[in-house]
């Protein structure tokens, strides 16, 4: 998507196009709104559905009270980790883990946005989005969907080549890059994924104040798989079955394995099932985007996917921020999220993981095993310093993760 177009005055022209209103178009037009600088700069905001459904929650963890947090759904401030022989419960703070829904983040937003004169919303399939070739005083870009076309000076697209709420998509995407892709030998692509529910139980059967963040004590699939089990109240909770693998499972083999857990975990308990959501989420450092200024990628798309976690609220918020302040400062576009080192790690646990040198549950066992909530959320947050990275590293055995670290080195080279 980068040929050079020439300038079409007959096209709406704004400021900046959001291509994508999801977790990261969305986000960004809230910076946009909340910037004194830029909340009234034109904006259209593009999807091929504003009709939004709950179609995924948001887990994170933060310090402080968050730019979302009147939407926080829940909140924990203890987490519980189980494999064979081993159960602990953790304390986080100073960190709260928080959920927040995905419907709720969508309408916030999107209420707030359609109060706004400047801000326009076209609902379309976008086909394609192109830099325009203006003279060398000015940029521009050129966004084309179903039916239409419009300009922009900044365009922020997080259209990804699958959906990653509809596994058929990643299942085929995974196919193409497996066969066309030399790039995917070198590094790996692994997806975390998996199907989750939110069951309600006719008798008080959960504990509200732990959130159960990884319980090992599941099919592994040859690969790391665990059940995540977060309680709204006493009888409802989201039981979630994810899996660190190369290929998707089908709908029926998450469901077989959610039946026997939650038959097993709560024996002769009866429970309807109130919402579902299945999802995969890339894992790698493959670039997915490979646009040029004044395109850039935000989202998933954009690489602020915590590579060997799946995480990505917390990233996307930073990356939306960041974008606004360097709009703010007219300084250029600077969207990479994720520091040097932190990758350094990313590549390696992902290179682990990948190639089955150690089972990552015992890698996570032995990570909380050892050490503090905190100092694990600093690490995956990309914020813990060297100190607390050793702590991390001593956790691990060596003679896995230092060959582990000169292959990705070399890999680099
Ligand atoms: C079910 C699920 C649960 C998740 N849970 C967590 C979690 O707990 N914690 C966490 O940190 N991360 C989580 N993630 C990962 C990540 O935070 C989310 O995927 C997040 O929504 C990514 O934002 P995004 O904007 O990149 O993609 P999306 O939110 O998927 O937005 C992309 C948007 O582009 C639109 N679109 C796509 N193609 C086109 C097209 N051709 N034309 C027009 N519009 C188009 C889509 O309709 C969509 O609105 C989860 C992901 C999923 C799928």
């Amino acid at each position: 998507m980068s040929n050079a177009l020439t300038s079409n005055t007959n096209l709406a022209s704004y400021d900046y196009i959001i291509a994508g209103a999801g977790g990261a178009g969305l986000s960004l037009l809230h910076y946009l709104m909340e910037s004194s600088g830029l909340s009234s700069k034109s904006i259209l905001v593009i999807d091929k559905s504003f009709q939004k459904t709950n179609d995924r929650t948001w887990c994170f963890w933060e310090k402080e009270p968050g730019a979302f947090e009147n939407l926080v759904h829940h909140h924990w401030d203890t987490i519980s980790i189980h494999a064979k022989g081993f159960n602990k419960e953790l304390s986080t703070t100073p960190f709260t883990y928080k959920m927040i829904q995905g419907i709720d983040f969508y309408n916030a937003i999107l209420s707030k946005a359609k109060l706004k004169s400047n801000i326009h919303f076209q609902e379309a399939i976008i086909l394609d989005i192109k830099v325009l070739d203006l003279s060398n005083t000015s940029k521009g870009a050129t966004i084309e969907w179903e039916g239409g076309a419009a300009t922009g000076n900044y365009i922020f697209s997080s259209l990804l080549p699958f959906q990653m709420n509809q596994l058929a998509t990643a299942a085929a995407y995974s196919q193409s890059i497996q066969r066309n892709d030399s790039s995917f030998k070198k590094a790996p692509f692994l997806w975390q994924h998996f199907k989750g529910r939110i069951v309600q139980f006719e008798k008080e059967v959960f504990n509200t104040s732990i959130a159960k963040l990884m319980d090992f004590n599941v099919p592994q699939q040859s690969a790391t798989a665990f059940m995540y089990q977060l309680p709204l109240n006493e009888k409802e909770a989201l039981v979630e079955y994810t899996i660190f693998s190369e290929n998707v499972l089908s709908i029926a083999e998450y469901d077989q394995v959610l039946n026997t857990y939650l038959a097993n975990e709560f024996p002769g308990q009866r429970y309807s099932i109130a919402h579902e959501e299945i999802g995969a989420i890339p894992m790698t450092q493959l670039s997915l985007s490979n646009f040029q200024d004044p395109i850039y990628a935000i989202g998933a798309l954009g690489a602020a996917i915590k590579a060997s976690t799946g995480y990505a609220f917390q990233f996307i918020q930073l990356q939306c921020k960041n974008i606004v302040q360097q709009l703010e400062n007219g300084q250029p576009i600077q969207a990479q999220v994720h520091n040097t080192r932190h990758q350094f790690y990313d590549a390696v646990l992902l290179y682990v993981l990948f190639h089955h040198k150690m089972e990552g549950a015992e890698i996570f066992k032995r990570i909380f095993a050892k050490n503090k909530a905190a100092t694990v959320f600093k690490f995956l947050s990309n914020t813990s310093n060297i100190f607390e990275d050793i702590q991390i590293m001593r956790s691990l055995p060596t003679h896995i993760f230092l060959p582990a670290a000169i292959r990705v080195l070399l890999r680099r080279a």
